[in-house]
């Protein structure tokens, strides 16, 4: 290419270039080093409680406080408050006075999996099984057949809470069992939806029987006795228990370059850890006050007292606003929110339903979603330009590699975040998050260094004046 051409051609069109094209060593070493907390982090939420439990813990590491109503708060304090155990919700209090607005971001901590129905229990052809119901947009084939822990609590009637964690490190895993290829010749002819129907995802206890031959259910007996060992729990408990069948796998570099991270729980973690490393890595004080909002329920549509539509964030918000002297709507209409969650990453294998000059690339950092929605943006929360253009800003002051895309082509399908419910708050918001290869699946893939950018922009929107 000429000079000339080049120069021109630089001058108005669009140059994307790959992430690892633009970053430095050190910063590399810096994605590398976050990454591996990113991991451990992974490894110790499974789920939505323990992802709770593990921000809390960080949280108080790096000077953050429980929130208590009425407490007075300057600038540079940290405090946190959970929403029953699910959610959190952090804030590092700035310069300016909360009448400015805040600087937010909204992602969430659950993320799909097979929840215990109220009676799990049950023993056929002397075999132990627990029932599931699942919890949020699984693809089902892809649960049958690997190996799955169970985590969650058993609430029982005199209020203590029981912590279950089983099939951890060297201990015994669960399975669904799926048909053999020999006998699979109907199976395989129906569509992959439908295959493993979903009162089929059933999990596979025990079959080693105690007592008398000739006795019936000896087999459930003997894993409800397991349990009541190990928890001094009863069937009679599962009533009032919250158990998620999650993978077993624990998360790990993929690729022989080590580039990518492979792990259940990715959708979206990845974004609420980035989000959540950059609040507690602030190290001045920022201009408005920053806000971390972990959220529950987002895979089923976050309805629910610990979901994004919940008033419980409005009650922090009021709350931190109240200490200020400021009304709520004077911060909501002022504030900003990045919705971080996950959008597609581009797979070339299934190349057909993307459109691959609007979809997200592997390394290309920090994927930004003007808009969510299916099919015309349905159910979408549509940001405005002036919106976008101030994230570009604030993206590019900081030297954040991100992208712009949308999730498939037009008619293929499509999502939605947690965006609209913090614009229907009168909030501006844009949403961005890691682009996911395999999304929802039990492992799903992530760049490590789109991982990083996502805790860069995240870290850039808090700072923003
Ligand atoms: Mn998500
Ligand atoms: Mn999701």
């Amino acid at each position: 290419m000429s000079e000339e051409m080049k120069s021109r051609k630089e001058k108005v069109l669009c140059t994307a270039k790959n992430g690892y094209d633009r970053m430095d060593a050190s910063e590399m070493q810096a994605m590398e080093e976050y990454c591996r907390v990113y991991k451990d982090f992974l490894n110790n939420g499974k789920t939505e409680r323990l992802c709770a439990r593990e921000a809390v813990k960080l949280a108080e590491a790096k000077g953050f406080v429980p929130y208590r109503r009425g407490m007075a708060l300057k600038a540079g304090d940290k405090v946190y408050t959970v929403n029953r155990g699910k959610g959190v919700m952090l804030a590092v209090i700035g310069r300016k006075s909360l009448a400015e607005g805040c600087q937010i971001t909204a992602s969430h901590i659950d993320s799909p999996r097979l929840d215990l129905k109220p009676t799990p229990l049950y023993e056929d052809s002397e075999m132990a099984y627990f029932k599931t119901h699942y919890y949020g947009c699984i693809r089902k084939y892809q649960w049958v057949t690997i190996p799955l822990e169970l985590r969650g609590v058993v609430a029982l009637k005199d209020g203590t809470v029981v912590d279950v964690a089983l099939g951890e490190g060297d201990e015994p895993k669960f399975v669904i069992t799926d048909l053999l290829p020999h006998l699979g010749g109907e199976q395989g002819k129906k569509p992959l939806n439908e295959a493993i129907p979903g009162e089929s995802l059933n999990i596979l206890l025990g079959s080693r029987p105690v007592g008398e031959c000739g006795e019936s259910d000896r087999v459930k007996l003997h894993v409800m006795e397991k349990l009541n060992e190990k928890y001094g729990i009863t069937e009679a408990d599962f009533t009032s228990a919250e158990l998620e069948v999650v993978p077993a796998a624990m998360a790990t570099d993929i690729g022989l370059d080590a580039s990518l991270i492979g792990s259940y729980g990715h959708d979206d973690r990845v974004c609420g850890f980035a989000a959540l490393k950059a609040l507690l890595d602030l190290d001045t004080v920022p201009a408005k006050t920053a806000v971390c909002m972990l959220a529950d329920k987002e895979e089923v549509g976050s309805m629910g007292v610990t979901g994004m539509q919940s008033a419980a964030f409005d009650t922090f918000m009021e709350d931190l606003c109240e200490s200020q002297g400021v009304a709520l709507r004077v911060c909501y209409e002022k504030a900003f929110c990045l919705s971080t969650d996950v959008t597609a990453a581009f797979d070339p294998a299934f190349a057909d339903v993307y459109e691959k000059r609007n979809s997200a690339l592997v390394n290309y950092g920090i994927g930004l979603c003007k808009y969510t929605g299916a099919r015309g943006k349905g159910g979408s929360s549509d940001a405005n330009a002036e919106t976008v253009a101030y994230v570009r800003r604030v993206m590019d002051d900081k030297n954040v590699i991100w992208q712009i895309a949308e999730l498939g082509k037009v008619d293929a399908g499509g999502g939605g975040t947690v965006a609209q419910y913090m614009a229907n708050r009168n909030i501006t918001t844009l949403d961005a998050g890691v682009p996911v290869l395999s999304m929802h699946a039990p492992f799903e893939v992530v760049s490590k260094l789109d991982c990083y950018m996502t805790y860069k922009g995240c870290k850039a929107i808090y700072e923003a004046e």
